[in-house]
């Protein structure tokens, strides 16, 4: 079976998505998905970055990130036929390993606690296939890389790109 990586935050869960909602929450403006198109994490919002990145270290950021569409059933089915990871950094910020766990294990129940590989650095990991939505990941990889498309990634071009789920399913299912 071939190995397959994958990323949690803005590939599985929607990342994005609970840097808008807490945004909101916080300075009761809602920031357009869209708005963030095409710039680096977080550069797309009004200042406040410090606020920002005090979102990351809240309790319940990472466990209620909504999961995104047709993830569930495309990793069901490459479940069966890949040997499936999910790499995801979680070493940064002190709360987001165990919601992380405890994320998976809600949204993600066919897969076993041995699928999960939270790291520092992701150049530790090795596969054949790496789905990520920040390229510094996919740089150290050995395998195929496949740059999952989120609003701070449009920029880039110099990796091949997955633009949702149904696009995962075409390519590797199909
Ligand atoms: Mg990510």
């Amino acid at each position: 079976m071939k190995r397959l990586l994958v990323d949690m935050d803005d590939v599985l869960a929607d990342a994005t998505g609970q840097f808008l909602n807490f945004y909101e929450k916080e300075f009761g403006v809602r920031i357009s998905r869209e708005a963030l198109n095409h710039k680096d994490e977080l550069e797309g919002f009004p200042d406040n970055h410090e606020a920002l990145r005090s979102f990351v270290f809240r309790k319940d950021f990472f466990r209620t990130m909504a999961v995104n569409e047709n993830s569930q059933e495309v990793m069901r089915r490459l479940n069966e036929r890949y040997e499936v990871f999910i790499v995801s950094s979680a070493m940064e910020f002190p709360n987001s390993l165990s919601e992380k766990f405890e994320w998976l294990n809600e949204h993600f129940p066919f897969l076993h606690w041995k699928q999960f590989v939270f790291c520092g650095h992701k150049s530790v990991v090795h596969g054949d296939f790496m789905i990520d939505d920040l390229p510094h990941n996919l740089e150290a990889f050995k395998g195929e890389k496949l740059l999952f498309s989120a609003p701070h990634n449009l920029q880039f071009n110099h990796f091949k790109r997955v633009n949702d789920w149904k696009e995962v399913e075409r390519m590797f299912l199909g």
